[in-house]
């Protein structure tokens, strides 16, 4: 090597080493501390970089070192490509944090209703007004969704541009070609960015089905058809997008994280539901997610499961603490806070039901589950509420209205309560 290029791939590694941050002003002696890199070690994807350019956009390097990757960078096109680079960063898995329910879903005098939770958030209220999500679009950042679910068939948003026959008469979603040119081959209802576990089950990259059973429960919170069986989605007229980034085994990447963020801006989703946490260290995700907000995304994360405060323990993407985004904890039909979920009256926004939450699963079934991953899914279907009543309303109006119209209860999150749709459709309609 050179001295140039000894002196600029010193100058690039001085900037490379990155770590996620809450978003907070350094000045605030409360900012919590920066996760450190030995905390994510555990989770690290060997020889898998996710580099950010000064541009703005993001690719992913193969290679054997943060600094190998920097090098071929500078090999491949001199100083002046490399200049470019913000940042590299090593990819790392995230996994589900899954809770089967501590609360049996069959009916009897002593369990809450099935649908305690769209009871308590007064979603019937808004449904008999004709208030249903029409018109948006929720992609569903998870495992994927059982999109032959009787009760999810026809709440999946579909690809115009690649369905019908191509010139040559064959069908389009299946003629290997990316028709309508958006970078992805035959993606007709979302897409799966997961690197799957077992190769003796590889997934179609365009099949977003769900295997493990948490994207298909998430999505029946937020869309599933209420004529079509027991669960009653928060939005049944808005679309799901199922973008499948994680595995059966319940683990995918920070980097297939960020390309199902990035394929929800192209696909025009109006909201994001990130029923997820753990990753601890990536900048690049933070970015990405913190861009949503200009293009009208609106970005509604899980708290967490661990019992913690946020403020002393972050976890990401719980803690970004991003205008445009709002971190969910959960709660129970008591309404008061589930003792698992994670909490912070800064870094959380708002409650909403995640104890004993019974929605679709694979295979036409319904399970209850526990978990700010069903929580979420409330919040993400208000917002698309929100949005079908007012489609030209800004992510900081959909989120005002959110946060300003809970039921005030005694849990920790900014907001000091826990979600109400109707009194955040009422609201919205007077911004
Ligand atoms: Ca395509």
């Amino acid at each position: 090597m050179d001295v140039v290029h000894r002196i600029i791939l010193s100058a690039l590694l001085g900037i490379a080493l990155t770590s996620c941050n809450n978003g907070s002003d350094n000045s605030n002696p409360t900012t919590p501390p920066i996760a450190s890199k030995a905390s994510c070690l555990g989770s690290e994807i060997k020889n898998h970089f996710i580099v950010k350019w000064k541009s703005g956009k993001t690719t992913y390097e193969e290679a054997e070192s943060q600094e190998a990757v920097l090098q071929s960078l500078v090999l491949q096109n001199s100083a002046q490509n490399s200049d470019q680079v913000e940042f590299v960063e090593q990819d790392h898995m995230i996994h589900l944090d899954v809770r089967e329910s501590t609360q049996a879903s069959s009916a009897s005098t002593s369990q809450p209703a099935i649908d305690w939770g769209q009871q308590m958030v007064q979603a019937p209220a808004v449904w008999t007004q004709g208030v249903n999500g029409n018109g948006v679009t929720v992609a569903v950042v998870d495992s994927g969704a059982d999109y032959t679910h009787p009760q999810l068939r026809d709440q999946i948003a579909l690809n115009a541009g690649e369905m019908g026959v191509d010139s040559q008469g064959r069908d389009k979603s299946n003629n290997g070609i990316d028709d309508d040119a958006n970078g992805y081959i035959d993606d007709v209802r979302g897409y799966n960015f997961a690197e799957d576990d077992d190769p003796k089950h590889p997934q179609a990259a365009n099949d977003p089905m769900d295997t493990n059973e948490h994207g298909t429960h998430v999505s029946g919170i937020i869309g599933a058809k209420h004529s079509a069986g027991p669960i009653h989605g928060i939005a049944e007229q808005a679309k799901i997008l199922p973008l499948r980034f994680i595995n059966a085994s319940g683990a995918g990447a920070v980097s297939s994280a960020i390309k199902a963020i990035q394929y929800a801006v192209k696909a025009k989703a109006k909201v994001i539901n990130a029923s997820w946490g753990g990753s601890e260290c990536s900048k690049a995700l933070q970015d990405t997610i913190a861009g949503l907000e200009a293009q009208g995304i609106i970005f509604i994360a899980a708290a967490g499961n661990d019992n913690k405060n946020l403020d002393t323990t972050p976890s990401y993407p719980a803690a970004y603490a991003i205008p445009g985004q709002i971190t969910v904890i959960a709660t129970t039909e008591l309404d008061a806070q589930a003792e698992f979920s994670n909490f912070s009256f800064t870094l959380t926004q708002i409650g909403a039901p995640g104890l004993g939450i019974v929605s679709t699963i694979p295979n036409g079934g319904t399970l209850s589950l526990d978990g700010t991953s069903m929580a979420t899914p409330f919040v993400a279907g208000a917002a698309a509420l929100l949005f079908g009543v007012k489609p030209t309303a800004t992510v900081a109006q959909i989120k005002d209205a959110l946060l300003k119209s809970v039921d005030q209860t005694s849990i920790a999150d900014s907001a000091g309560g826990r979600l109400n749709v109707k009194k955040a459709v009422d609201l919205i309609k007077s911004m």
